[in-house]
Parts: C-alpha cells; structure tokens; sequence
C-alpha cells in the first residue's frame, strides 16, 4: 500500500489522512509467527518543512505457539510510527540520514508499518501466563490433562506428603 503524495504537494502545511485496511501477508516461518489479516491502519503525511512526515498507528493480530504447550494462539497487537521522508533530490544534497528518501511521490506505507511491526513482536509466546505446559516426561498438556508422572521426591517435602498421604481408602471412614 503507497500513500500518493502529489495532493499536499503545493503547499507546507497540507496534510492528507488515510483509513484503511492491510493485509501485510508477512511471517516468519522460522519463529512461527505469522501477521493475521486485516490489520487496521490510521495514517496521516504532513507536508512539513523539511519534507513529509508520516505519522499514524496500525492494529491487528499475528499467530504464534505457545513455547510451553507447543500450542497456536493468537494475540493482538498496536504499534505505532512516526517516519519523515525526503525528496530524493533534496536527499542527495545532503540527507542526515534520519529521514528515507522519497521516491516517485510514493511513500510505501506497508514497509514502515512492517518494519515497526518486526521490531515490537515479542520474542516470548504464551497462550495464557498460566500455561502449565507440557509434562516434561510424557509429554501430556497439563493445561488439558493430568498425568501419572512425579517429580523427582523433595526430601524437604518427603515428611509433608508423608502426613497428607490419606490413609485407608473410604470417603469419610
Ligand atoms: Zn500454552
Ligand atoms: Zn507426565
């Protein structure tokens, strides 16, 4: 998606607004987080002194899995950016480097939202903070089942257990 400058063009001040919706059909195949479509975008290009200046905010969701129960999930994300452009020929004469270069009048929208995206994905996925995980020894989810398996005996804990162990096998004798 590129933003057609031309219309705020004649004048420093103008500035022009942009509502739409993405499909950024980006993923990271090695992390296994992929962008969900539609991510929601609010944009506004001032025409400033020094060039244009993009401005706005982009919402969506992306897919990962969880890295305790191996499990796909969803989660929403907003980020925001603020980019200033240049003319190229302006930019040839001497860029600070701070601001990209603006070419055939188009400022290419989805890159800047991406690369924002990118630098504020999380690196840790949780499906819930509560996630058990899975069983380190069978493997079960624990956040769906219970398995038989035991951890390794606490001796700090040997006594304890010993005094809750129910004795006899009736309910209430
Ligand atoms: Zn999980
Ligand atoms: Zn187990």
């Amino acid at each position: 998606m590129k933003i057609d400058i031309t219309p705020i063009k004649e004048g420093k001040g103008l500035s022009l607004v942009r509502d739409v919706e993405l499909d950024l059909a980006w993923e990271d195949r090695e992390a296994g987080i992929r962008l969900l479509a539609p991510w929601r975008v609010h944009a506004k290009v001032v025409h400033a002194e020094a060039g244009y200046l993009l401005t706005g905010k982009a919402q969506g969701s992306y897919m990962a899995w969880c890295d305790r129960c191996l499990l796909p999930l969803e989660k929403e994300m907003a980020v925001t950016f603020s980019e200033c452009f240049v003319p190229v020929y302006q930019g040839e004469q001497g860029n600070d480097d701070e601001c990209r270069l603006l070419e055939n009048d188009q400022i290419d929208l989805k890159e800047v939202i991406l690369e924002q995206i990118i630098l504020e994905l999380p690196m840790k996925h949780l499906c819930s903070t509560e996630c058990a995980g899975l069983c380190p020894h069978c493997g079960v989810n624990l956040n769906e089942e219970t398995c038989a398996c035991k951890a390794p005996p606490d001796p700090r804990l040997s006594k304890l257990s010993q005094l809750l162990e129910p004795k006899g096998g009736g309910q209430n004798g």
